[in-house]
Formats: structure tokens, C-alpha cells, sequence
């Protein structure tokens, strides 16, 4: 029996929307609010259930966020605008006594960094108000540290090596385009990389390392080694892990264009001045590019998702695990009208909001999703259009 507000209605929003108005029992009433109203109105009609309503917010104003919540007065906010948003949400939430979640850590707009600090400042004080911030409860950030934290608990004495393995194998027909927010995809990936290694982070050049790796009912993609914000938090929470890993897979036409878009200055996060006024190329890039909630109608392929997990099983024996999700661009259209990667993303952080408002996910304070317990999360998220699957003593390939 709670309200819910979900910020940002993109492609992960648009999905969030539908997946929670299927759960009335749970989500008895819905606001959508976003910086363009009108997406949020088409979104609310398109699921056309009466117990969604929307409104417009700019959530870079903590005035603005506080006004909203006041009016609305939810339990929880389901934060799925950008990064840049996390902590002047947090803060409106402080003030107004309400939970919160999301799915990408922050990172301040002129530098593109991210890390959990910024967000576990807060801990204390959501912590004494008795709020509950879950961090990350998209697919990646998000379901990976709720696969790590199942093989902890079901199979694990010692976890000692995590891949965490991102394969999107889907095609969308276009040229370029990137399959969630431009800006915020292009900032990650031309980062440098990093992994952690014998307890400390070993540095990469941006895309430096990569090797083929085999995925469940796609077959060989060559995978790229890439900095993941839920590294950090994993292997803070799972301290025996030596050895801890992201890789994505992209692929050359894909690199070819980063490639150019980089080389030409596309990629810039600085602002310049263009007849008069100022731009910052990659938000300008973003405006040409195509949109990637438009790229679901003829997206093909799938996408697999997983970790790759070694060490010593509860007797002290070797063993390796892999637990992975394959999702269907066509099936994610079909259900919502968005591609496998907002749903994926959208779809856990239902489940996650579903996990609090029914008390099954209770810690107070500002959490990682690993530190809940994966399993009432993990039998939702089959239910809810996410089947995982299992694999033990196989070839992690990663080795
Ligand atoms: P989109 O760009 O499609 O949507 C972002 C939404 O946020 C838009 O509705 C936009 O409004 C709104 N927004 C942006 N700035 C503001 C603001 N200042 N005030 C209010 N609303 C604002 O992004 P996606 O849906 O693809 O991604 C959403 C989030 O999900 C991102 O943070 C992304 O990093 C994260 N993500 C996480 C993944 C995971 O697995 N953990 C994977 C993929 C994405 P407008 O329409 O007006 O521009």
C-alpha cells in the first residue's frame, strides 16, 4: 500500500512505469515527474491505468525536488533521471522524510569521474533520520551485486575472482547510437579502465584490454575490460575477492565511430563557444544522435548478462559459478515499447522498490543492493520478465 515517484521518464523510466503499474497491490499509486512533463503524459497514457498521475520537476533544484515531494508525499523515489541528479534528490528526500533509490552513482557534470563517495556521505544522516537510500539497483550496477551476493550466500566460503560480463549482441539497424543516455554512456566508456587486483586498483588505458568470450545462446563477442562503479562497492562488501573485473562488449563499427567522435572533439565535456554561445560538444552530440528510446521497434538480438565467479565452496573446495540473464530486444519491446537495455535496467529497479515497500529489503541508512538479501529479489525478478540461469565447474574463459 504505497506511493511511489519516479524521476526521469527515458527509456529506463518509461520501463519502470509499466513494470510498477503491473504490481497495484504494491504500487497503489504512481507520479511520474521528469523535466519534460509532456513525455511523462504520453508515458501515463500509454499504460493508462488511473492510478498514475505525472508532474514536471527540475531535479538539479532542491527547492523544486522538496516542493514536489511535499506535494505528492511519497514513500519512495525511484530516481531514473541522470548521475548528475543523485545528490540534490538525496537531499530533497533528507529534508522531506522520504526513501530513495536509483541506478547509476553520481558524477558531477564537469568531470567524468564517478565513484560511490559522494553518495556514502550521506550515510549517517539517512541512517538517523531512519531513511533507506538503495544505491544502484539497475542490471549493472544492480542485479550483478545481487548475483555476487547470492553466490556468497548459497554457494561461497571464498569468492576469489569476479568477472562481471556484459554482452549486448542485439542489433538496432542504425549506424551509431548508443543504447542509454549518449552523454552519460559515451563518459564511461572513453574513461580510463580500471580492475582491482591484490587489494589495490590497477589503471588501464581506455578499451586497452579485451579478449573474446563466449555467451550463453550468442556465441563469441569480443569483450572489452572497462571501469564499472559496483567493483567498488563489491569488493569492500565481499573483502576475500583478490581479483575484481568488468568487461563490455563492443563492436568495431561501434569503436569505429567512438573512435572518430573522440578525434574530432565530439567527445568534449567542455564547454566551447559556437556564434555566440556556449556548448558542450557531447551534449550537442547528444541532441544529433539517435534516441535510444526510439531504438526498441526494430531492435533484433539479445542481450546476456552475468557473473563469472571463482574460489572455494563451503567445504573449502575449488569451484567456479556463473549466473547470467539473456533478455530479448523484441520481447522488452513488445511489453513496455523499450529495448533490452532500459528494460533491464527498468525491471530491477521495480524489484528493488518492491523489495523495500514490502519490508523484505529493511536496513536503514545508504545501501548497496549486495547488502540485502538476494534472495526474495531474485525469485521476483524471474517472475517479472528476468529469468536467470546457472552454471557450475564450467570454463569461466576469464582466467
Ligand atoms: P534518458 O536520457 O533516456 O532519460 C533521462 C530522463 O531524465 C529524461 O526523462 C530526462 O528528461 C530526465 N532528466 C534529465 N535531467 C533532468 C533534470 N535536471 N530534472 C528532471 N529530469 C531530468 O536516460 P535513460 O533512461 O537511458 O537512463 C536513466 C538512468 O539509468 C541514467 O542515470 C543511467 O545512467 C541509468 N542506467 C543504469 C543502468 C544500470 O544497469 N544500472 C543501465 C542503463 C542506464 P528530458 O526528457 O526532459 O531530457
Amino acid at each position: 500500500m504505497s506511493k511511489v515517484l519516479i524521476i526521469g521518464c527515458g527509456g529506463v523510466g518509461t520501463v519502470v512505469a509499466h513494470k510498477c503499474a503491473q504490481h497495484p497491490e504494491v504500487f497503489t499509486e504512481i507520479v511520474i515527474a521528469s523535466r519534460t512533463k509532456s513525455k511523462c503524459d504520453a508515458v501515463a497514457r500509454a499504460i493508462g491505468k488511473s492510478n498514475i498521475s505525472t508532474d514536471s520537476v527540475d531535479a538539479d533544484n532542491v527547492e523544486e525536488l522538496v516542493a514536489l515531494l511535499n506535494r505528492h508525499k511519497p514513500e519512495l523515489v525511484i530516481n531514473v533521471a541522470l548521475p548528475y541528479q543523485d545528490l540534490t534528490i538525496m537531499e530533497a528526500c533528507l529534508r522531506c522524510g522520504v526513501n530513495y533509490l536509483d541506478t547509476a552513482n553520481y558524477e558531477p557534470k564537469d568531470v567524468a569521474h564517478f565513484e560511490y563517495s559522494w553518495q556514502w556521505a550521506y550515510r549517517e544522516r539517512f541512517e538517523q533520520a531512519g531513511l533507506t537510500a538503495i544505491l544502484g539497483c539497475g542490471f549493472d550496477p544492480g542485479v550483478s551485486g545481487v548475483f555476487t551476493a547470492y553466490a556468497a550466500k548459497h554457494y561461497f566460503g571464498e569468492m576469489e575472482t569476479l568477472d562481471i560480463v556484459d554482452c549486448n549482441a542485439g542489433d538496432h539497424g542504425k549506424a551509431f547510437a548508443t543504447n542509454f543516455n549518449p552523454e552519460i554512456n559515451i563518459r564511461e566508456i572513453t574513461q580510463n579502465g580500471r580492475y582491482w587486483n591484490e587489494g589495490e586498483w590497477v589503471v588501464t588505458k581506455p578499451l586497452e584490454f579485451h579478449k573474446t568470450l563466449n555467451y550463453p545462446n550468442i556465441g563469441p563477442r569480443e569483450s572489452y575490460l572497462l571501469y564499472h562503479e559496483e567493483l567498488e562497492s563489491l569488493v569492500q562488501n565481499f573483502p576475500t575477492i583478490k581479483r575484481a573485473r568488468f568487461w563490455m562488449t563492443f563492436g568495431q563499427e561501434y569503436l569505429t565511430h567512438l573512435r572518430v567522435i573522440q578525434n574530432i572533439g565530439m567527445a568534449r565535456i567542455d564547454e566551447v563557444e559556437y556564434n555566440g554561445t556556449k556548448i558542450v560538444p557531447l551534449q550537442f552530440l547528444k541532441a544529433v544522435l539517435p534516441n535510444p528510446q526510439d531504438l526498441g521497434e526494430n531492435y533484433h538480438g539479445e542481450t546476456s548478462i552475468g557473473c563469472r565467479i571463482s574460489g572455494k565452496d563451503k567445504e573449502g573446495k575449488p569451484m567456479t559459478y556463473y549466473i547470467y540473464n539473456n533478455c530479448s530486444h523484441e520481447e522488452a519491446y513488445r511489453e513496455t515499447g523499450m529495448q533490452a537495455v532500459s528494460y533491464t535496467t527498468g525491471v530491477p529497479a521495480m524489484v528493488g522498490a518492491m523489495m523495500f515497500l514490502t519490508g523484505k529489503w529493511n536496513l536503514k541508512g545508504v545501501r548497496n543492493v549486495e547488502e540485502f538479501d538476494p534472495d526474495p529479489f531474485l525469485a521476483a525478478l524471474a517472475a517479472n520478465g528476468l529469468p536467470w540461469h546457472e552454471v557450475l565447474n564450467s570454463d569461466l574463459e576469464v582466467l
